[in-house]
């Protein structure tokens, strides 16, 4: 409706549905794809080319990749709070972003909670309760705790060409993650909520006391027992929807994929351009800064030398 209307009405033409298998390389240069739509393979020539997957060999591609893991905070209150109405994103808080000193921490950000979401992030403790929690919704506020996560992970490719996602939340980024779930519960304590829980499998859920709220000694146990509980693999539920970098931008081949006009180290012409290029994670909801990346690596490939056009 906005950014793909304003490139065809410039004389942008799309294809739905297609594949790019793999890029032309001619003499160092990038010439164009190959690709499949529908079953059927095609063959685009071209003077520059953007892509996501390339078959380079730049020991950077696939490597620092950010994915902000994200865990839940819930609280119940009394009122009913229809998680899932009005605007998305509205609220967030910053308290708990510099957990290490250096930028790194966690984001605590209002979701819009639809039903859905809220099946995934219930945890599992039997059917009776499974189905009480849900049909408690209304009366939920849900918290999320998005990390920015130094440390990262990998993306390769698997047997079948196809990306496989290398990921451990690391000690580092675990310790942002437990300040931001230990925060979120006091956050929903203060604001009047009767019960609070987190994701953790193991930690069962906390009924607030209404006279003490957070000076309750109790609820400083239950803190000092979920920070102890932590992330672990297997019993606390972790998510994402943030994929950056594993083709970093820099401005030396040793340490990035490509250049900081997006073009790539290894192959003239051949440009990557969405969040990929993320040189760290953003720490926050990533679409802006991938837009205005994205604007501006098109800047450089319109100002690039076009003597070489096919
Ligand atoms: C559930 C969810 C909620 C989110 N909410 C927010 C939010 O509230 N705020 C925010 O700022 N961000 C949000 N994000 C993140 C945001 O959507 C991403 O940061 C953004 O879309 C990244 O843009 P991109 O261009 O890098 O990647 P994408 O938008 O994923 O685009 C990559 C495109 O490349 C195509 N592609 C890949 N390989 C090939 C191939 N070989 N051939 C052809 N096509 C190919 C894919 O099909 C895709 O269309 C959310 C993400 C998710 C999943």
């Amino acid at each position: 409706m906005t950014f793909l209307a304003d490139a065809k009405d410039h004389g942008a033409k799309f294809m739905q549905d297609s594949f790019v298998d793999r890029v032309l390389i001619e003499k160092g240069k990038a010439v164009g794809v190959i690709g499949t739509q529908n079953g059927r393979k095609f063959t685009i020539r071209a003077s520059k080319v953007v892509v996501s997957r390339s078959g380079l060999k730049n020991k950077n591609i696939g490597q620092h990749l950010h994915l902000h893991p994200v865990s839940y905070v819930f609280g119940e209150f009394d009122q009913r709070v229809d998680c899932y109405q009005g605007s998305i994103m509205t609220a967030l808080t910053t308290v708990a972003e510099n957990t290490d000193g250096n930028g790194y921490g966690s984001k605590i950000e209002v979701p819009s909670h639809h039903p859905g979401l809220n099946a995934v992030f219930v945890k599992w403790e039997n059917a009776a309760a499974y189905k009480g929690a849900m049909l408690n919704l209304n009366h939920i506020v849900p918290l999320i705790v998005l990390s920015r996560d130094r440390d990262g992970g990998s993306v390769v490719n698997g047997a079948d060409g196809l990306p496989r996602i290398n990921y451990t939340v690391s000690k580092h980024d675990t310790l942002s993650l437990e300040e931001g779930i230990a925060r979120s519960l006091s956050i929903l304590v203060a604001a009047g909520a009767k019960k609070v829980w987190t994701c953790q499998r193991f930690i069962p859920e906390f009924t607030v006391s209404s006279d003490l709220g957070v000076e309750d000694p109790e609820f400083k146990k239950y803190l000092k027992a979920v920070v102890r509980e932590s992330i672990k693999p297997g019993s606390a539920t972790i998510g994402s929807a943030h994929q950056m970098g594993s083709c970093r931008m820099g401005n030396n081949p040793k340490t990035s994929a490509v250049k900081p006009t997006g073009e790539t180290w290894e192959v003239k012409g051949l440009y990557v351009a969405d969040a990929s290029v993320f040189p760290t994670a953003s720490g926050v909801n990533p679409m802006l800064t991938t837009y205005s990346i994205a604007h501006s690596i098109a800047q450089f490939i319109k100002k690039a030398d076009n003597s070489s056009k096919l």
